[in-house]
């Protein structure tokens, strides 16, 4: 996790890569770990910073799909709940049982949903999370204390996983350079080179400094999830789209709405989609719509409609109705969906799985798929790359792949710092050496000074929103919290990374241009 070594491989012109991704979110970070952990030549290239696109911006489940069993895409269900168990296998550093439930109102609602949770739990296996049980209308009563009561017949519950996507996201960036890989962020693609009709490497620019790259590859992947139209353009100027957008808002209210441990799930909202409300680091998310959009942004904004349908929804289902002033924060993803044709299905209903694509010169694009698949989107996506690449024929090895930081000693439910894993006590040992490093950032969010050093050395931190958005999480948690310590941490990374006072004024002004999405005027 290296920039500088990264850079100095770069403009290394003889040097040919077996594998080079463009894309640093969930799908291209596993597709580094996959490639670099069979021992491939393997390079990675984030236009701007790893999981700033969609996968920062998820329910943060970890979960097989409640929904996509309702849908019958039994098969997906399957793969993800397998993959939800590996993943909580792998991580539990970063990944941690989350029980749900689901409070009925209808006479029906109780035995249908009992009988699918339960088939939900035997398709998960020995991989399974625990089982699922009917609640009397008092045990959803003491298990939500502050959901509606009136017309409440009972519930169920069920356990899914959950966890922190961009700490993931860093995580897979580190076992992948832990496996040899080199990743860099902040390097676009802005070409691909051929050799006669056959895709042979990539043009990418340092977007710090406006160095240019001609990159050689045997096989090059397209990971940019929402982005992936571009990349097809760029080596079939006249190809037709394959993705759109389709965005997902969620917000994030103080943890006294739900007050429980336990999440909700409604699986049919009035327009038939499905709402969650989670406990996330001491907050509650709730989550999410599904609106078709023209355009894809890196910085996608919440539609007021998309807001107001929300705090409408789980107004319904708390007992305090959330209003506009109690949003700590509200932010935007946008699904990659495989673009539908002409009277297709609506996008609610697209499937959720992922699919391969290649390309006449060679070029492996992969599309769709969900944060908690990554792993096996990623290993199907190299067992092209070695056919295409004649790449010499190796196993796969990331179902039981430990993710950097792993330990069993680290309960993200409780400790705001898990997802360090065994980098915890150095990266707070920072702290102690350094008196200006030692205590909070923020106690209201649990963040510590030595965070930011930690991210900037080991975490090819870059920005100030780098620090705020996806090292820790307080611009998705509080983003008026996170724009009171945005000039403490400009002061931090200034020091570390040696920039004058322009370079922190110029950081705090981007800062706020982001945030200010984040909260309500
Ligand atoms: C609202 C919402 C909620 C979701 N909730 C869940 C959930 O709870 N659980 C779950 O399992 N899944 C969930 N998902 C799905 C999951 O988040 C996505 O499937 C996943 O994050 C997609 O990752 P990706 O790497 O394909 O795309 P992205 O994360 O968007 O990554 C693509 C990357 O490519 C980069 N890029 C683009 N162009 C270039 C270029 N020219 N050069 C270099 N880099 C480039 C972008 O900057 C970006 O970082 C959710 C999705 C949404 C939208």
């Amino acid at each position: 996790m290296n920039r500088e070594t990264t850079l100095k491989k770069l403009r290394k012109k003889s040097k040919t890569w077996d594998v080079v991704i463009i894309g640093g979110g969930a799908t291209g970070l596993g597709c580094a770990v996959d490639a670099a952990s069979r021992g491939y030549k393997t390079l990675l290239l984030e236009q701007e910073d790893f999981s700033k696109g969609t996968s920062s911006r998820s329910t943060k489940l970890v979960h097989g799909g409640v929904r996509y069993l309702q849908q019958g895409d039994i098969s997906l269900v399957l793969e993800a709940l397998n993959e939800r168990g590996l993943m909580f296998k792998n991580a539990p550093h970063l990944v941690s049982n989350q029980s749900f439930v689901i409070p009925t109102y209808d006479w029906w609602g109780g035995p249908f949903y009992t009988i699918g949770l339960k088939m939900y739990d035997l398709m998960a296996g020995k991989l399974g999370f625990g089982s699922s049980k009917h609640l009397s209308r008092e045990e959803a009563m003491k298990a939500l204390p502050t959901v509606e009561q009136e017309g409440l017949r009972g519930g169920v519950i069920y356990q899914d996983g959950q966890f922190d996507d961009s700490r993931m996201a860093i995580s897979l960036a580190q076992t992948a350079a832990d496996y040899g890989a080199s990743v860099i962020n902040y390097c676009k693609v802005t070409n691909l080179i051929k050799e006669g009709e056959l895709v042979s490497g990539v043009v990418a620019i340092d977007q710090e400094t406006d160095e240019e790259f001609t990159i050689k590859s045997k096989t090059v992947i397209n990971a940019t999830g929402v982005f992936s139209n571009e990349i097809i353009k760029m080596d079939e100027p006249d190809g037709n789209d394959i993705v759109v957008p389709s965005q997902g808002v969620h917000l994030v209210l103080s943890k006294d709405f739900l007050s429980s441990e336990y999440a909700i799930m409604v699986p049919n909202t009035p327009d038939g989609r499905v709402m969650f409300a989670v406990p996330w680091h001491n907050h509650v998310v709730v989550g999410t719509t599904d609106t078709l959009m023209e355009n894809h942004s890196l910085e996608p904004v919440a539609l007021d409609e998309e807001i107001d349908f929300l705090l409408e929804t789980a107004g319904r289902y708390l007992v305090k109705p959330p209003t506009r002033m109690d949003i700590l924060s509200v932010f935007a993803g946008l699904r990659p969906l495989a673009k539908p044709n002409e009277g297709d299905k609506e996008t609610k209903e697209i499937s959720r799985g992922h699919k391969i694509m290649i390309s006449v010169s060679g070029l492996i694009t992969i599309i769709g798929g969900k944060w908690t698949t990554y792993r096996k989107m990623a290993e199907d996506v190299i067992e092209k790359a070695i056919l295409l690449g004649g790449l010499p024929d190796r196993e796969c090895v990331t179902k039981h792949l430990p993710i950097h930081g792993f330990t069993m000693n680290a309960d993200p439910h409780t400790d705001p710092l898990a997802s360090y894993g065994i980098d915890k006590e150095k990266m707070l040992a920072l702290g102690e050496e350094d008196k200006k490093l030692s205590g909070f950032l923020s106690e209201k969010l649990q963040i510590y000074k030595s965070q930011v050093t930690w991210a900037v050395r080991n975490e090819m931190a870059r920005t100030v929103e780098d620090i705020l958005a996806r090292r820790t999480r307080a611009l998705f948690l509080d983003a008026r919290e996170s724009l009171r310590i945005a000039p403490d941490v400009a002061v931090i990374m200034a020091k570390e990374l040696g920039k004058t006072r322009r370079w922190r004024l110029k950081q705090l002004a981007a800062y706020e241009e982001v945030a200010k999405n984040y909260f309500m005027e």
